[in-house]
């Protein structure tokens, strides 16, 4: 039976989708389709015969689903040929609904629904990418992955916020954290690396990309995580800030008479990198700063700063740390970010190797020998992670 599954990422104006072999990690195909809706859309097919690009209209998200089927039609690989096992999904918010990977029926589709408010920009897009998904293959088991499941296992101490109780029975306002999928494959990742069981380790996972996020992970579970009820909070992000007084939101709104949604659409699309230096591409941010700009030098450091205060944070969390795991874009090719985010720490017993740090491709152990606490780069796959999922769910 084939382990092939077709993993597909709807976002609000783009679906992305990868036919990933789940057993070996290998990718046969993968695209995307942007600017959806849009009067002119980009769509992007990579195959066994490389990659071809196409610029017309993409009305919906139905039609950008057509259009990746005909790109395989097109480009191959064939979709018959192959036989998919499933289809996964990725889903944003599964609330404290969702602590696994489950299969997609008419309850699921209602009960993601509900979490609409708690994500308001991704869940309608994904509920979209399944719904279309289901039309267009009736056959086939559709599995939810959600970002959030991981870390349902924080204990109470934990995911409770310290506001009125009833918030959290009424509202649903606690922690959920996201980047589940990531910080899962790269937790199991890094054990492999170390050739321990994953049960026995303690782990402190940083997920640098677009989006960053923190979580230390004990024996495999989730016991602490950076994001909050939405993923805005944490880590200095490339446009979120993370981490603020709760008491600016107000201020802004009494003083300078800003809209809630001002506010929200400010700390989300204008702030962290972005706000502090106006760049929030990591690669251009470093750019600025060789040149000698000094807003880019103070985002680096606010950046990495708050990495640090983290890692302190987790270790006291975890009591010991195995290994700290670097990943996603920054986290796995910035040497100057893991070297600042760890730098002083060698009374925690986390020491660096600068040549190893320095040396691409940036994966492997960055540590020195001797370090009591094991760094490691690790290339996260979330799309991988999502088949192996999809796949144990329909093989259950
Ligand atoms: P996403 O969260 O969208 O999946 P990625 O994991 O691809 O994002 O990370 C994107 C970030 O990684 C960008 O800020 C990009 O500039 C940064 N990045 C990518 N390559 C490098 C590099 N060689 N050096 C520093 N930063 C990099």
């Amino acid at each position: 039976m084939s382990d092939h599954v077709l993993v597909i990422n709807a976002g609000s104006s783009s679906l992305k989708y990868s036919l990933m072999d789940a057993g070996s990690g290998a990718a046969a195909a993968d695209g995307v389709i942007e600017r959806i809706g849009e009067p002119q859309g980009h769509r992007r097919h990579r195959g066994p015969d490389g990659e071809t690009e196409s610029s017309d209209p993409i009305a919906s998200h139905e039609d950008a689903l057509r259009a990746a089927l005909k790109a395989f039609e097109t480009h191959g690989p064939s979709l018959d040929d192959v036989e998919l096992a499933a289809v996964g999904h990725r889903v944003v918010h599964g609330g404290a609904r969702f602590g696994a990977p489950s299969l997609v029926d008419d309850a699921l589709i209602a009960e993601v629904s509900e979490l609409v408010p708690l994500a308001p920009l991704h869940n309608p897009a994904n509920l979209e990418g399944i719904e279309v998904a289901r039309r267009l293959f009736p056959d086939l088991p559709q599995v939810a992955v959600f970002d959030t499941a991981f870390h349902q296992t924080l204990p109470p101490h934990a995911y409770t916020y310290a506001v009125p109780s009833d918030w959290l029975e009424q509202h649903g306002i606690r922690r959920y954290g996201f980047h589940g999928t990531s910080h899962s494959f790269v937790a199991e990742e890094a054990a492999r690396r170390l050739g321990r069981d994953l049960t026995e380790l303690n782990l402190i996972v940083l997920h640098l990309g677009n989006g960053c996020s923190a979580s230390a992970v004990h024996g495999g579970r989730s016991v602490e995580t950076s994001m909050g009820m939405t993923p805005l909070e944490g880590l200095v992000m490339g446009t979120r800030s993370g981490d603020l007084d709760p008491a600016i939101h107000g201020h802004l709104a009494r003083e300078l008479g800003w809209s809630i949604d001002e506010i929200d659409r400010v700390l989300n699309s204008a702030s962290g990198l972005k706000g502090l230096a106006g760049e929030n591409d990591f690669r251009e941010l470093s750019r600025l700063r060789a040149a000698g700009d000094p807003r880019a030098e103070l985002a680096f450091d606010v950046y990495c700063h708050r990495i640090k205060k983290y890692v302190g944070a987790y270790y006291a969390v975890l009591g010991t740390v195995d290994a700290i795991v670097f990943t996603a874009g920054v986290g796995q090719h910035s040497a100057e970010v893991r070297a600042a985010a760890l730098q002083g720490l060698e009374r925690l017993g986390i020491r660096l190797d600068p040549g190893r740090n320095a040396e691409p491709p940036g994966t492997g152990t960055v540590s020195a020998d001797g370090s009591e606490v094991t760094v490691l780069v690790v290339a996260t796959n979330e799309e991988w992670q999502i088949a192996r999922q999809a796949l144990a769910v329909v093989r259950r």
